[in-house]
């Protein structure tokens, strides 16, 4: 079978559509029509040269699409069936998936880096060559291969360019405000960078009951949408300082680091109140090592931790969600950027690395 799909050859080179040969759907694997992407902070990582992976390989993993065709042995979906990617297939033994945390499988991790799925296929090729998958996924494609526990059904209600959102960046800042960071009702919160998953955090500290949500982005239009979508407060880090001033002298009780770089860490870590908790939620470059001083932890009684895909099991954290969704309570249309067709995957990136306030999306 074929499919076209956009693929990432080095940082600095345009992406290439290009024809591949894609393997038919084995035992407990479906084939998805992919229907839209997001382009997710990771894949910017990949195109900005910040980690290496094997080349040529199919970036995005946020995605929905419907199922086309069934492996043997698939239960619980049908062709037809409209569903999100999760990109966390698990080996379903180690101690992470067994506490319910698939995200750290190690099976994951090594074949996130090896560029492959689990089993250390890809299942996609290119005359001959083998072609890798981002973050065991790929989704940059107009068809897919999945492990069925992949594909989570999703229901006929919610618009797919929506559900794409729910895979990657609402899963991981939902989760990572209702698993990792809990706010109490009347907590103050700050949320440091409010891209795709900054926007999610502040959705669900509003949901959680938080009385203050301090969000610091540099740029404008992602100020002006977290205050739209709940945040009570948005500034520009040279604000922060003021800002903080009046709503939390002593600092906040939660600080959620969407971004992830050192400096932004430090940031979050910096404005949280004696006692109070800072969660990673955003990945780093490869290598960024994180400077602290002790006295954070032992004279000050902070916590650091972070948060990996929303802490949870997809599985059970997207019926959670699309609850939500349905209820009112999350917001998805208004956070849909521009979207792009497959072949101008190029664009999308360049919209994505500028800053686009809204979720760029290609439809492939
Ligand atoms: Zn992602
Ligand atoms: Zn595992």
């Amino acid at each position: 079978m074929r499919t076209r799909a956009a693929l990432f050859r080095a940082a600095g080179e345009a992406l290439e559509v290009r024809e591949l040969e894609l393997e038919e759907p084995r035992a407990g694997e479906v084939l998805v029509r992919m229907a839209a992407v997001g382009i997710c902070g990771t894949d910017l990582h990949m195109v900005k040269g910040e980690w290496s992976r094997p080349t040529p390989m199919v970036l995005g993993h946020e995605g929905s699409g419907v199922v086309e065709a069934l492996g043997e042995g698939v239960e619980g979906l049908a062709e037809g069936d409209r569903v999100v990617l999760s990109w966390a297939p698990s080996c379903g033994r180690c101690a992470d998936c067994r506490r319910g945390r698939p995200a750290g499988c190690v099976e994951l991790q090594r074949a996130i880096g090896a560029g492959t799925l689990l089993d250390g296929t890809t299942g996609l090729s290119l005359d001959g060559e083998t072609v890798y998958r981002g973050t065991a996924t790929g989704a940059l494609t107009e068809r897919l291969v999945v492990g069925a526990g992949q594909a989570l059904k999703l229901g006929d209600d919610i618009p797919l360019e929506q559900a794409a959102l729910l895979g990657c960046a609402a899963l991981t800042g939902v989760g990572a405000v209702a698993h990792s960071a809990r706010p109490d009702p009347g907590a103050s919160m700050l949320v440091v960078g409010v891209g795709g998953v900054g926007q999610f955090i502040v959705q669900a500290g509003r949901i959680a009951g938080a009385a203050a949500i301090v969000a610091v982005d540099p740029l404008e239009g992602r100020r002006e949408q977290a205050l739209r979508l709940g945040a009570t407060c948005a500034v520009a880090p040279s604000e922060l300082k003021g800002a903080l001033g009046e709503i939390a002298p002593d600092g906040v009780d939660l600080a959620l680091d969407a971004v992830g770089a050192p400096e932004t860490t430090k940031l979050a870590l910096r404005w949280t109140r004696n006692g109070g908790k800072v969660v990673i939620v955003g990945l780093p470059a490869a290598g960024a090592r994180l400077e602290l001083d002790p006295a954070e932890f032992n004279r000050r009684e902070k916590v650091l931790t972070g948060s990996m895909y929303g802490s949870e099991d997809p599985a059970v954290g997207l019926p959670q969600l699309l609850e939500h969704v349905r209820a009112g309570r999350l917001e998805l249309a208004s956070l849909l950027g521009p979207s792009y067709a497959l072949d101008d995957v190029n664009d999308a990136f360049e919209a994505s690395l500028a800053g686009s306030p809204g979720r760029v999306l290609v439809t492939p």
